[in-house]
């Protein structure tokens, strides 16, 4: 297996709610269509009269209500996840409304409503598929494959790994990373940004800055979600809470319960943020975009943590995420919510340990916890929206971030049996024995026992 090589812009990514699968993917796959299609010969390009989009697998069961539809139409629209507007999908949640798609020559006229939720179970090698065909009559003209792989990453029938830069510390688990830093005497931030450095090309101000870029967006999902009152939307009229949950953490001035109170209030104002199909920072998901916020959030304006402090914290967060990435996965559709709540919940632990100035073993000790009480997790949106489980989720991944931090900081350290190696390990294994059913599908657990209701 190679090294990590994944770019922490690549796992941290900006983009609207509500599933990196569902819609950042899917709104890449859009926009990189249309691009293709503009590079056509132009007597390719005129030929043209219909688009064809289908989806396939969890896109086609949950696409619906991750509001799949709103994110491809805005993606050929020429919109992207990092630099849209934060509530850019809402322009497109009238699935009758027709766009116009500018073939350079030539204009197509298409509808969110014509895309295509097609089989749930399919023949593709991925189930997040997406089938994108330029048409004239029934001819197609022009086609790309598209999977939607978890994260908001994207691939297409093939795609080739492109080519980073080599790592400065090559590695693939824990183990090997721990090496490093006890062979090199280097700090685990400091390798994280030497790597970062090697693999991208990026100077260490420009990672510093797209850093702080990312710590402001989940600032502003917090600040925007405590603010907002009311219900959210799609079907489930679920009521939004983070409000309620942030006044009586207030009033009891943040103290004993009220301490607990506003790590729930902040994680489920960024879930609800991302519900609403808002920006979001995919930390390492959409999905779980409200565990790594709350905790940042905490840690900036409950306990002082300085701006330098936090960027630390943000590499080690990111170490935890690039292993469970790389030997297991970040992708609901493929290993259920473990790899989504779980893995931001293991990557907050990091975080805090590390932002608190504790030792790397107390780092990897508090990832190992909070990964290790998240391993059997199932994904079962309740009608395929990102709201029930997912939104209380993200309060309980915080919480048990914070706990893992404490357990983690307080008890001797060879007390410790378990290694993040081998809760990834056990991760991937239980995500791999999982039945397909309960990885986004929305065809069983909550979302099955809440319809029959
Ligand atoms: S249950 Fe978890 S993995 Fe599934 S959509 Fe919700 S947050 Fe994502």
């Amino acid at each position: 297996m190679p090294p990590v090589t994944t770019s922490i812009f690549e796992l941290l990514k900006i983009g609207p709610g509500p599933s990196s699968s569902h819609t950042i993917g899917p709104m890449k796959a859009g926009y990189d269509f249309m691009k293709l299609v503009r590079e056509l010969p132009e007597e390719t390009r005129l030929k043209a009269d219909s688009l064809e989009i289908r989806l396939f697998g969890s896109l086609s069961a949950t696409g619906e209500g991750h509001g799949t539809r709103r994110a491809v139409m805005s993606g050929l629209l020429g919109y992207q996840p990092d630099t849209c507007q934060p509530t850019v999908l809402a322009e497109f949640n009238d699935n009758d409304k027709q766009f116009e798609l500018n073939l350079e020559g030539k204009i197509l006229k298409y509808h969110p409503g014509e895309i295509i939720f097609d089989a749930v179970k399919h023949k593709y090698p991925h189930s997040n598929t997406m089938i994108f065909r330029l048409k004239s009559g029934e001819d197609i003209i022009f086609e790309r494959m598209y999977f939607s792989v978890g994260g908001g990453f994207l691939r297409w029938q093939g795609w080739k790994e492109p080519k980073h830069g080599k790592p400065a510390y090559p590695y693939k688990t824990m183990a090997e990373l721990k090496n490093h830093l006890k062979i090199n005497d280097i700090r685990l931030h400091q390798l994280i940004l030497e790597n970062e450095m090697a693999i991208t090309g990026m100077t260490e101000d420009e990672i510093n800055k797209g850093l702080d870029h990312i710590i402001e967006v989940m600032e502003r999902s917090v600040l925007l979600g405590i603010k907002t009152e009311g219900v959210l939307p799609g079907p489930i009229g679920l009521q939004r809470k983070a409000t309620v949950m942030y006044t009586k953490a207030k009033k009891e001035q943040f103290q004993g319960p009220g301490f607990l109170k506003a790590i729930n209030a902040y994680a489920l104002a960024a879930s609800e943020e991302n519900a609403s199909g808002h920006c979001v920072v995919t930390a390492p998901t959409c999905g779980a975009a409200g565990v790594i916020p709350s905790i940042v959030f905490m840690l900036k304006y409950h306990m002082g943590a300085l701006p330098e402090e936090i960027r630390q914290g943000l590499l080690a967060a990111a170490a935890i995420g690039f292993l469970c990435k790389h030997n297991a996965s970040i992708s609901g559709a493929e290993v259920g919510c473990q790899g989504e709540v779980g893995v931001a919940s293991a990557m907050a632990a990091a975080f805090l340990a590390y932002s608190r100035g504790c030792r790397f073993q107390i780092t990897e000790n508090a990832a190992e916890i909070a990964m290790e009480h998240h391993l059997g997790l199932t994904c079962d949106p309740v009608g395929g929206y990102v709201q029930i489980p997912c939104i209380e989720r993200n309060a309980m991944g915080a919480v048990k971030a914070y706990n893992a931090y404490l357990i983690a900081s307080t008890l001797d350290e060879s007390y410790q049996k378990v290694d993040l190696d081998k809760a990834i390990a056990a991760m991937a294994q239980t995500g791999h024995d999982m039945s397909r059913k309960y990885k986004e599908t929305s065809l069983a657990g909550l979302a099955q026992s809440m319809t029959e209701c």
